[in-house]
């Protein structure tokens, strides 16, 4: 085996691993980045941006399909399996190609290529090529889709989001298990491209979505234009024909029937890379799943003896909020404290911020209501307000007037909380309201920016009114909620 020393060792070139390498090398040219399989990042080859090519065909068909409503009409809607898919991974090649262009800037004597496994704290055993020793190590190892045994029974007709993207074509039917993200923007993306679906769940959630008006909304509306069970019995699952078998209680009927699927694809969550590290060599305190712990503000991982490590751990790897912009962030956090053990320091946390791109999109601001009641402990200072779309003015002249806005806001101080959002192109929302609490804006500084004529905007402004008019306000409710909140 080969011997090599460095000063920051990062394992996974994702875009976490790519962001502590930025980071890490504005301090030291001593950065060796370790990567297992192919380089371009899980978001632009399986991730976020493929997805997105798919939701963007899905929703040119629905629109086409949906022209009437506005007079216009398109004959013969046809999805064309092969120009989809070609465009689809033509331009996901385009977005792994730019991250390609970018790695090649990382001197090759930089890079080694291989499955890293930790010998000891400090030691790094590559494949059987190479052993690295390094003064501060970075675990950047992402995940990967992970399912219940039960979908096993599928055989080779199990699949999961790595496979879509590179369909010649489209299948006939698809069962979707999972209406998480990952299964909403899927399965909703074949079944506008005509794509035969069934989504399937357990427990009743759909997306990110926690508030129960909300839930029952995205059911009734998504239901409206496929078939989502979110609490579904499925009774058996079995190969058939090159095809698989589902046996379901179905929703509407109650009956048990059988139905034939190309595939079942799974969406039933993702399972952090670090089972494959042998973490327990990394002299590290692991919690009950064998995960490290780790400070999110640092990065830094703790020691057995619950001293800070030189291990830090970024991205999805640490399963604590799998997106990418969290990924970039934690992994630019990593990489300065990795450059510089003797004086870590604590980086930059944006306030949450997810979004569902299904139509209408999902979004959570901030913390969600059952994580805000557990840290203001339950003691009433929590406001909500909200506002239906369904008469809202912009969302009615483009034909997607449904959804509802759910907002939270502080008793007395009135400051903005977060929000839960269902609703037509919530991204931009989304972010207006990201951007308001991190400035730790009131209610009533919220209303008084500018708002348009004729925007969704104005479909919040209303539901920050309903929000202002339900806050208890005073001397005595101020002092109260500022002593029982969670602060800074
Ligand atoms: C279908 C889908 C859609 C998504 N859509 C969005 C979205 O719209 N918006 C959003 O914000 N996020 C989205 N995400 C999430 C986002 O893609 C991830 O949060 C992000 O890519 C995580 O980056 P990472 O660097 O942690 O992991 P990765 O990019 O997966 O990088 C990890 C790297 O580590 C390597 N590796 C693993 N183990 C080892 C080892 N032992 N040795 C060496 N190398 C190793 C892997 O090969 C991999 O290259 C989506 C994800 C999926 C799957």
């Amino acid at each position: 085996m080969q011997q090599r020393h460095a000063k920051i060792a990062i394992i996974g070139a994702g875009s976490a691993g790519l962001s502590a390498w930025h980071a890490a090398q504005k301090h030291t040219d001593d950065v060796v980045l370790i990567e297992a399989g192919a380089y371009g990042t899980t978001c632009a080859r399986v991730g976020c941006m493929p997805s997105k090519l798919l939701i963007a065909a899905a929703n040119a068909a629905h629109n086409a399909r949906n022209a009437a409503t506005f007079g216009v009409t398109v004959n013969d809607v046809a999805v064309d399996g092969q120009a989809v898919m070609a465009r689809v991974k033509h331009e996901r090649d385009r977005f792994v190609g730019n991250v390609l262009t970018s790695m090649k800037k990382i001197p090759e004597s930089h890079r080694l290529q291989g499955h890293a496994r930790f010998i000891d704290p400090h030691t790094l055993a590559i494949d059987e090529h190479t052993q690295l020793t390094a003064e501060a190590i970075i675990i950047a190892t992402g995940s990967r889709p992970t399912w219940p045994k039960m979908l096993e029974a599928a055989g080779e007709r199990l699949i999961t989001n790595d496979d879509v993207f590179d369909w010649e074509t489209l299948p006939e039917s698809v069962a979707v298990v999972g209406p998480g993200v990952i299964g909403m923007e899927l399965g909703q993306a074949l079944s506008r491209l005509g794509v035969r679906t069934r989504t399937f769940g357990v427990g009743g959630a759909i997306g990110p979505l926690q508030s129960e008006k909300l839930r029952q909304l995205a059911d009734e509306i998504f239901n409206r234009e496929l078939y989502l069970d979110a609490d579904a019995s499925l009774d058996k699952i079995a190969p058939r024909d090159n095809a698989v078998a589902i046996t379901f209680c179905e929703r509407e009927s109650g009956q048990t029937i059988t139905e034939t699927f190309d595939y079942v694809l799974a969406a039933t969550g993702r399972q952090p890379n670090v089972d494959q590290l042998a973490i327990e060599h990394a002299g590290l305190t692991l919690d009950k799943r064998g995960m490290p712990e780790f400070n999110r503000f640092t990065m830094q991982c703790l020691t057995a003896q619950g001293t800070p490590s030189h291990i830090f751990i970024a991205g999805d790897a640490n399963q604590s909020v799998p997106l990418l912009h969290e990924a970039i962030t934690e992994g630019k956090i990593a990489g300065r404290n990795a450059a510089d053990l003797n004086s870590v320091q604590a980086g930059q946390r944006n306030v949450p911020l997810s979004i569902v791109f299904t139509e209408p999109q999902m979004a959570i601001v901030g913390e969600n209501r059952p994580t805000l009641e557990a840290r203001y402990g339950g003691c009433g200072c929590i406001a909500e307000g909200g506002v239906s779309l369904t008469d809202q003015g912009r969302a009615l002249v483009m034909g997607e007037n449904h959804g509802y806005f759910t907002l939270y806001a502080e008793h007395g101080s009135g400051q903005f909380l977060g929000a839960e959002l269902f609703g037509p192109h919530v991204e931009h929302i989304a972010h207006l309201l990201a951007w308001a609490l991190e400035q730790k804006l009131t209610v009533s500084e919220m209303l008084a920016m500018p708002f348009y004529h004729p925007v969704i905007e104005e479909g919040l402004r209303s539901g920050l009114h309903d929000l202002q008019a339900n806050l208890q306000q005073g001397s005595a409710i101020t002092e109260r909620c500022m002593e029982c909140g969670p602060g800074d």
